[in-house]
C-alpha cells in the first residue's frame, strides 16, 4: 500500500459523521476525561477505541521527548492496529483538556468490524494507514544497534521490517550514529543489542523475544480446540485464513518468520491479477493480514510448528521454544518452501551480506555499489532488475546456457536492456573474499573452466527452495523431494493429505504450481473441503475414532 503521505493521512484520521457516531454508541459508553489523563500508554495493551465527542486528545511519541504526532478533535478516534492484532501500543494518547469520549472496549471493536461493513471499512483502513505512518514517524520506539555485517542484526532488521514493527537501526561503525547510541543508554561492548523505548536494553535478543516485548506474540495455547489451524502465513495460508474466518471458522495461523512468506520478500509481483502496475509482496501480505484479522482469524508470529500429532477427534500442533500445543479439529499445512543456500568457501564469514531476498531493506545497503545475483529463474531476474535501480552494477550469474528456459520472457527482455546489468551464463560462484567486508566474488565458467574475480559488496542467492516439511517427518506422507502428497484418496479433496482433516496447499504441496495466484487460489478452495470434513465429524458418534489411514 504505497500511498502518498496526504492520502495516508486522510485515510488514517477520518472524522466520523453524527450518524456514524450514533451507530457506534450502542457498543460503548460515554465518559468524561480530565486534562492530562492517559488513555493509552506506550507498551501497554490497547484497551479499546476512544471516540472524541467534545475536547481534544494528542498522540505522543514517548521515545522522542513526547513529541506530539497528532491532535484529535470531535468526531475523530484514537486506536491502532494493535486493537485487532493484540499488539501493544507504540505510542501514548493523552487528554489535552476536559473532554467527553465514547469508549468502546476492544472486544466490541471486533464485533463492530464483524457486523457493520461501513464502520468496519473506516476503522480497518484507518488502523492500517496509522501503522504505515507509525513505520515512518515512530522509528525510535525500537532501536536495533549492530554492525551491517552481523547476520543477527540483519535477521532482526528483516523481522522488524517485514512484521511492520516501527524501528530504527544504528551502526556503531557509523560516526553519525554514535551519539544516538550514547543517548539511548546502550552500553559499550558487544555491539548487537536492542533498546525498546528509551530505557529497556536487550542484549542479543531473538525475534521471538522482541515479538514478546512489543506484544506481537499472541497467547494462543490453552484456548481449547479451534476449527482450523493454519501453519504458515504465506499467500496460501493467508488466503485460507481469510476464507476460513469469513465463513465462520475459528482459525488460528502460526507463522515462523514473517507474514507474507516468500511473496513477502518480492519487491514487485507483476503477474498477480488486479495489480496492472505490480504490487510489492510486503504490501500484498499486509492487505491479506488485515483482511484475515478483520474476519476474526488470529495470527501468531514468530512461532514455529515443530510436530503434528493425531489425537483422535482433533490434531495437536506442537510449537517451538516451549511445551505449547495448539489443538484443532482440522489443519492446513501451508508452510511453503525455504530458499537454498550456496555451499561455497567464505559463506560463513560473509553471512551478513548474503541475501535471499531483494526488498527496500537490502537495496538500501547496495546503493551505489556492485552486487552479484545468483540464479536463473524469475526470483533472480526480479531481484537483478530491482537492484539495478539502486546498485551501480549488477552481475547476474546463471550456471545454465540461457535465461529463457526458467525465466519469464518479459524479465529476460528487461534484463537484456538494462545498462547496468551484466548477464554471465555458464557461471558458478567458487569463493568469497574480503578483509573485513565482502570485496570479491570468485567465479568459474563451467564450460571453459576459467576463473575470474568480480568486485561485489553483497551476494544475492536466488537458486530455488526446498519444502518446509521437516516438522512433518513421521506423520504426513511426503513425496521423494519432501513435498506433501495430497489428493490420493478418491473421495477426498485434491488438497487432503493421507490424514483426514489435514490438508496441504501452496508451494508445500506436491505438484503445485509455484505462484502467488495459485497459492491464494488453493487457500480459498480448500476451505470447502474443510467444511465438508468438519460436517462429517459432527455426524460421528462421540466415541467413534477417526480413520486416519
Ligand atoms: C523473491 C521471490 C519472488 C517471487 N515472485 C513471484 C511473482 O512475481 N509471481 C508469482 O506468482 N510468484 C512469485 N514467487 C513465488 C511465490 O512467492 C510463491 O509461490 C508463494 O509465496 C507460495 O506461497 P505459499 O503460501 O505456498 O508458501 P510461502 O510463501 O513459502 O509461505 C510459507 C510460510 O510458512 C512459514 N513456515 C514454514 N515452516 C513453518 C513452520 N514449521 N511453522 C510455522 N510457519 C512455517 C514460512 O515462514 C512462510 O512464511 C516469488 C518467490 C520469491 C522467493
Amino acid at each position: 500500500m504505497a500511498h502518498s503521505l496526504s492520502v495516508l493521512e486522510a485515510q488514517a484520521f477520518p472524522v466520523l459523521t453524527v450518524s456514524q457516531i450514533s451507530s457506534l454508541r450502542p457498543f460503548g459508553a460515554t465518559r468524561t476525561a480530565r486534562a492530562g489523563e492517559i488513555l493509552i500508554e506506550m507498551g501497554d495493551t490497547i484497551a479499546g477505541l476512544f471516540v472524541v465527542l467534545r475536547g481534544t486528545t494528542s498522540i505522543l511519541d514517548r521515545a522522542n521527548d513526547d513529541k506530539v504526532l497528532r491532535t484529535s478533535g470531535p468526531g475523530e478516534f484514537n486506536g491502532e492496529l494493535g486493537l485487532i492484532t493484540g499488539q501493544r501500543a507504540f505510542v501514548a494518547c493523552i487528554v489535552n483538556e476536559p473532554t467527553t469520549l465514547l469508549f468502546i472496549q476492544s472486544s466490541s471493536v471486533h464485533e463492530i468490524i464483524a457486523t457493520i461493513p461501513t464502520l468496519s471499512d473506516i476503522l480497518v483502513t484507518a488502523f492500517a494507514a496509522r501503522r504505515q505512518l507509525l513505520m515512518r514517524d515512530v522509528v525510535d520506539s525500537l532501536t536495533i544497534i549492530g554492525g551491517e555485517n552481523d547476520g543477527n542484526v540483519l535477521h532482526l532488521l528483516e523481522f522488524a521490517d517485514r512484521n511492520r514493527i516501527p524501528h530504527r537501526w544504528l551502526d556503531p561503525a557509523n560516526p553519525e550514529d554514535r551519539q544516538s547510541i550514547v543517548t539511548c543508554e546502550a552500553s559499550e561492548g558487544d555491539p548487537f543489542r536492542v533498546v525498546i523505548g528509551k530505557h529497556r536494553v536487550m542484549d542479543h535478543p531473538t525475534p521471538q523475544q522482541i515479538a514478546r516485548a512489543v506484544g506481537l506474540e499472541l497467547k494462543i495455547s490453552g484456548d481449547g480446540v479451534c476449527d482450523l489451524i493454519v501453519v504458515g502465513a504465506g499467500p496460501a495460508g493467508l488466503a485460507a485464513a481469510v476464507y476460513g474466518a469469513s465463513e465462520g471458522l475459528s482459525a488460528v495461523v502460526v507463522e515462523d518468520t514473517a507474514i507474507g512468506g516468500q511473496a513477502g520478500t518480492s519487491s514487485r509481483i507483476e503477474n498477480y491479477v488486479g495489480f496492472p502496475t505490480g504490487i510489492s509482496g510486503n504490501d500484498l501480505a499486509f492487505r491479506a493480514e488485515i483482511q484475515a484479522l478483520k474476519f476474526g482469524a488470529r495470527i501468531t508470529v514468530p512461532r514455529r510448528a515443530t510436530a503434528l500429532e493425531n489425537r483422535q477427534q482433533n490434531y495437536a500442533v506442537h510449537l517451538d521454544e516451549s511445551d505449547d500445543v495448539l489443538l484443532g479439529r482440522s489443519v492446513i499445512i501451508a508452510s511453503g518452501a525455504r530458499y537454498r543456500g550456496l555451499d561455497i568457501a567464505g559463506k560463513d564469514t560473509f553471512s551478513g551480506v548474503i541475501y535471499h531476498a531483494a526488498t527496500e531493506l537490502e537495496a538500501r545497503r547496495c546503493r551505489g555499489k556492485e552486487v552479484v545475483v545468483v540464479g536463473g529463474a524469475n526470483s533472480a531476474g526480479q531481484a537483478a532488475m530491482f537492484l539495478s535501480e539502486h546498485a551501480r552494477q549488477v552481475h547476474l550469474l546463471c550456471r545454465g546456457s540461457d535465461l529463457k528456459s526458467k525465466m519469464s520472457q518479459y524479465l529476460v527482455d528487461r534484463l537484456e536492456h538494462a545498462p547496468n546489468v551484466e548477464i554471465c551464463l555458464h557461471t558458478e560462484v567458487v569463493k568469497l573474499y574480503g578483509k573485513s567486508a565482502l570485496e570479491t566474488v570468485e567465479v568459474k565458467n563451467n564450460v571453459t573452466g576459467l576463473s575470474t574475480n568480480i568486485p561485489a559488496s553483497s551476494l544475492f542467492v536466488m537458486i530455488g527452495a526446498d519444502p518446509s516439511t521437516g516438522w512433518l517427518k513421521g506423520s504426513i506422507l511426503l513425496d521423494s523431494k519432501g513435498f506433501v502428497r495430497t489428493g490420493e484418496s478418491a473421495a477426498a479433496s485434491l488438497f487432503q493429505s493421507n490424514w483426514a482433516g489435514v490438508f496441504a496447499i501452496g508451494d508445500v504441496r506436491s505438484g503445485s504450481v509455484k505462484r502467488v495466484a495459485s497459492a491464494v487460489g488453493e487457500g480459498s478452495v480448500v476451505i470447502q473441503a474443510v467444511h465438508r470434513y468438519l460436517a462429517s465429524l459432527r455426524e460421528l458418534p462421540p466415541t467413534t475414532e477417526m480413520n486416519h489411514s
